[in-house]
């Protein structure tokens, strides 16, 4: 989607701190961090909410949370815990719209969350 941030970042079109990608996915580190490691994990393809996750798509669901796991032991939070976060729609705090999940760790993380 041509006016998407997250689609500029995985096709390469604006600079984005990389830390993991593949043929669907990519992780960025988030440019304004909520916790020691804050890392954006999601689709390639422009996706806009999980309200757009049916049985066509579901597959990326399981490979994004399985790059979040491996992420997550090679940040070293995996031992002592770390969360998994999607925001979605307007009360659920989604400001960018092309699915994306944050990966927090590093400091205790309050719940439940505001
Ligand atoms: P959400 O509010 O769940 O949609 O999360 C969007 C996240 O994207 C926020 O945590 C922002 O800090 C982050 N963000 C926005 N623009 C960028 C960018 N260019 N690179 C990395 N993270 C970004
Ligand atoms: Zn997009």
């Amino acid at each position: 989607m041509s006016d998407c941030i997250f689609c500029k970042i995985a096709s390469g079109d604006i600079p984005g701190d990389i830390v993991y990608q593949d043929d669907r996915v990519i992780a960025v580190n988030d440019i304004d961090p909520k916790a020691p490691v804050h890392i954006l994990i999601m689709p390639k393809k422009h996706i806009p909410s999980l309200n757009e996750i049916d049985d066509s798509n579901k597959d990326i669901m399981a490979h994004i949370l399985t790059v979040a796991a491996n992420l997550a032991k090679a940040k070293g939070v995996a031992e002592k815990g770390y969360r998994i976060v999607n925001n979605c729609g307007v009360q659920g705090g989604q400001s960018v719209e092309h699915i994306h999940f944050h990966l927090l760790g590093g400091r205790s993380l309050a719940w439940p969350p505001g």
